[in-house]
């Protein structure tokens, strides 16, 4: 690391299933308030990386710390963090409310100091509006909004997105990543995003991890992966659809 301490540190972790090496001694550090883009192919371990620091897989080996705090061998509840995936994972028989209050450990009667947090959640996200529907009115980016308000309600330190905007149409997408790295800045919380897309990752990303076979290729700038590509994989992953 440079100058500036990790926020979050991932030392040589190393995912097995069965034979299959899918996290090879992965090391990668995030400064404090950065968004990350893990970048790479279909299969190229990005959703086990993000999963072993989530605590919903268990490393075979390697270390990881937040804050300082060894986290790798905690379980998942314990671990501060928050999490988008691809599909919004949405109760569908509760209203929007009631699905951001359940990040609050809340189901359906609200107390009103967690009535008042909901309905920052719901504000900031821009829905503030349709807390009363239930997520089958929504469109998908109005879910997947849904979505971010209920991970984002506990305060966590660390965000961790999946593929957040892949299911969505393009105009949506487009929109979603404005707004989403707009909040990111602005709440400042350390986010490591995966993408198989590089015209996302080099639009929203402070920082790019770019990924094959498990291991981490390169990890830079958007502008100095063009400009200084590692290897042959980096430049012509960078390079496909200029
Ligand atoms: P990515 O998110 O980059 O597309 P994944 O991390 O999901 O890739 O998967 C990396 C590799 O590990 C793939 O070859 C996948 O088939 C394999 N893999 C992922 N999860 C499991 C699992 N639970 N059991 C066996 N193999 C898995
Ligand atoms: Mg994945």
């Amino acid at each position: 690391m440079d100058d500036e301490e990790a926020f979050l540190s991932i030392e040589h972790v190393t995912k097995k299933f069965g034979a299959f090496t899918a996290l090879d001694a992965v090391s990668l550090e995030l400064r404090a308030g950065e968004l990350v883009c893990l970048l790479g192919p279909s299969g190229c371990g990005k959703s086990t990386l993000l999963r072993c620091i989530a605590g919903l897989h268990r490393q075979d080996e390697g270390r990881i710390f937040l804050a300082n705090r060894e986290i790798g061998q905690l379980p998942a509840q314990q671990r501060d963090y928050g999490m988008l995936f691809q599909s919004y994972a949405l109760f569908p028989n509760l209203t929007v409310e009631q699905n951001v209050a359940y990040g609050l450990s809340q189901r359906r009667r609200l107390a009103p100091v967690v009535h008042k947090r909901v309905r920052e959640m719901l504000d900031l996200v821009g829905l503030g509006h349709l807390a009363q529907r239930y997520p089958s009115q929504l469109s998908g980016g109005q879910q997947q909004r849904v979505a971010l308000a209920r991970a984002l309600a506990p305060s966590p330190s660390l965000l961790l997105l999946d593929e957040p905007m892949s299911a969505l149409d393009a105009r949506i997408r487009e929109q979603l990543r404005i707004d989403l790295r707009n909040l990111q800045r602005k709440l400042g919380i350390t986010t490591l995003m995966v993408t198989h897309d590089q015209e996302e990752a080099m639009m929203m990303a402070d920082r790019i991890a770019v990924m094959d076979q498990g291991k981490i290729q390169q990890f830079a700038r958007p502008q100095d992966l063009y400009r200084q590509p590692a290897n042959t994989f980096v430049a012509d992953f960078i390079g496909d659809s200029n």
